[in-house]
């Protein structure tokens, strides 16, 4: 619950369809997240969650996910309202897709166990998957809803209690979250939401001596943050989901018009706003000319516009820093010498709107190459055989996520397995599935958020040992 805070302060949270205050969220500090992290520390050494039998825990988790569906409404349009997001993705994919989130790691909270273990004649061995304990989940602003349930889900899953920092920009709808774990019969302690920004509130809670883990979800410069932060207090397991540079590589026997929707829909979805986002398209020289003028005709089609109105497919960016941040890489990239093919301005009067953008002619050293925009800005470059193409999409610090746009197996089978990206989509891009692991290579960070490994991360394994004297058999 978002309570009143010990300082009282307050932030503004605002619309990014108009940079107007929406509402006033409380400003969490050092001292709240030690009054929240007192409570899950409470929760965890005494209360009932990690005690429950996984069957129970998974029944609690079922009714919070039926009550996320109850809410679609309300939490996509506060998504929308709060982030800039599509309305119609937020009620059609994202909300449904949490609550699925969430009953898929129920269905996992009564299958925790470990193994038995054949030692010597003398030995028997089992090992206990016990929760971690107390963990601290730092999330971003891009996908507020999501990114909240990939971490806390895993976490419920596993018997941990937990504080979960929102990104400042976004707060409403996790506050909304922690109302609907309450109604759901999560007990008090478990889920601790503290608004607040990361400096502050997040750092408190890196650096906190009583806090086992935190998973991080955010830029690779505030996740070396917090890694130095778990290494110069109780040295806490730190798991990283951090930033990209994704290339999308389309091959001289890839459809043209399919690798063209595939580009933009990899770049322009959430108005580049995607840690995954295909950023780097390369495209192989015998189709490049057809492809540029294809892209081009194809880019009208991403309509910038309310993401309220059904007919938008690019909202705002998420605040004003965001935009300026945006824009000046875009007018980095036309000083450093980069041609313009499309987009390049904002794209209303009011509101943090920019036009979809697309620059060629770049090289490798230029700002636009090498740094993660996180807005609708694309790079193209050409390339000629596939060797090249490997060593253009892995020259980067980053190993997020990755695409490939091909007809031949053998391309996509070499090429898949060159490129060092924690994922690979071939002839699809942004194809998620809860069931399927991601997280990143290199600098994009480590530990899988989705699947069974997520689940792991909230867990730590106890080695039980006892001799066991006269067995008849090894
Ligand atoms: P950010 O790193 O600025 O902030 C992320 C979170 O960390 C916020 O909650 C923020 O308040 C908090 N924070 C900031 N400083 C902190 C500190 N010193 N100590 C502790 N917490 C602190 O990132 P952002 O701008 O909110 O999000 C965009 C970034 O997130 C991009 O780089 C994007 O690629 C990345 N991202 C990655 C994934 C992934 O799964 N790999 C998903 C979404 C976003």
């Amino acid at each position: 619950m978002n309570l009143n805070f010990v300082a009282g302060k307050t932030f503004e949270t605002i619309d990014p369809r108009t940079g107007e205050t929406i509402a006033r969220v409380s400003e969490g500090d050092k001292e709240d997240i030690d009054l929240a992290v007192g409570a899950a520390r409470r929760a965890f050494d005494h209360g009932p969650w990690p005690r429950l039998p996984g069957a129970a825990r998974a029944k609690i988790m079922h009714k919070f996910a039926d009550l996320i569906d109850q809410h679609i409404e309300e939490l996509a349009t506060l998504d929308t309202l709060n982030a800039g997001k599509l309305f119609s993705w937020g009620k059609a994919v994202d909300i449904p897709s949490v609550a699925n989130t969430l009953r898929y790691f129920a269905g996992a909270a009564d299958k925790i166990h470990g193994q038995v273990l054949k030692m010597s004649r003398e030995l028997h061995a089992y090992t206990l998957l016990e929760p971690i304990g107390v963990v601290g989940l730092i999330i971003p602003w891009n996908f507020p809803s999501t990114m909240f349930f990939v971490k806390v889900s895993p976490a419920l899953a596993a018997g941990c209690t937990m504080v979960v920092k929102p990104a400042e920009q976004t707060p409403l709808s996790a506050l909304f979250y922690a109302h609907l774990a309450k109604e759901a019969g999560i007990p008090d302690g478990v889920i601790n939401v503290v608004s607040g920004y990361g400096p502050t509130a997040g750092a408190a809670l890196t650096s906190h001596m009583n806090v086992d883990k935190v998973s991080f979800t955010g830029s690779t410069e505030v996740g070396r943050k917090v890694m130095q932060a778990a290494a110069a207090s109780n040295l806490k397991t730190v798991s990283l989901e951090l930033g990209g540079k994704s290339p999308l590589l389309i091959f001289d026997d890839a459809d043209i018009d399919q690798a063209a929707d595939l580009a933009l829909l990899g770049v322009m979805h959430n108005k580049g706003e995607v840690c995954v986002a295909g950023s780097r398209v390369l495209v192989q020289e015998a189709i490049y000319d057809e492809f540029v003028k294809t892209l081009v005709e194809k880019a009208k089609e991403w309509v910038v516009g309310d993401p309220f109105h059904p007919n938008s497919r690019v909202g705002p960016q998420v605040d004003k820093k965001q935009y300026e941040k945006v824009m000046s890489y875009i007018e980095h990239g036309k000083r450093e010498g980069a041609t313009l093919l499309t987009g390049g301005k904002p794209a209303a009067k009011k509101g943090y709107y920019i036009e979809p953008t697309v620059f060629t002619d770049v090289t490798d050293d230029m700002m636009i190459v090498k740094d993660e925009i996180f807005g609708p800005v694309m790079v193209l470059m050409k390339f000629k055989t596939i060797e090249e193409g490997i060593k253009y999409a892995n020259n980067t610090k980053y190993g997020l996520a990755s695409g490939i746009v091909t007809k031949s197996l053998d391309i996509a089978n070499t090429v898949s397995r060159s490129i060092k990206a924690g994922v690979v989509w071939i002839n699809c891009y942004h194809g998620f599935d809860i069931d399927c692991p991601f997280g990143g290579y290199k600098m994009s960070g480590f530990g899988k958020d989705f699947g069974m490994e997520a689940l792991h991360k909230y867990l730590q394994t106890k080695a039980v040992v006892t001799p066991i004297y006269n067995s008849p058999w090894l």
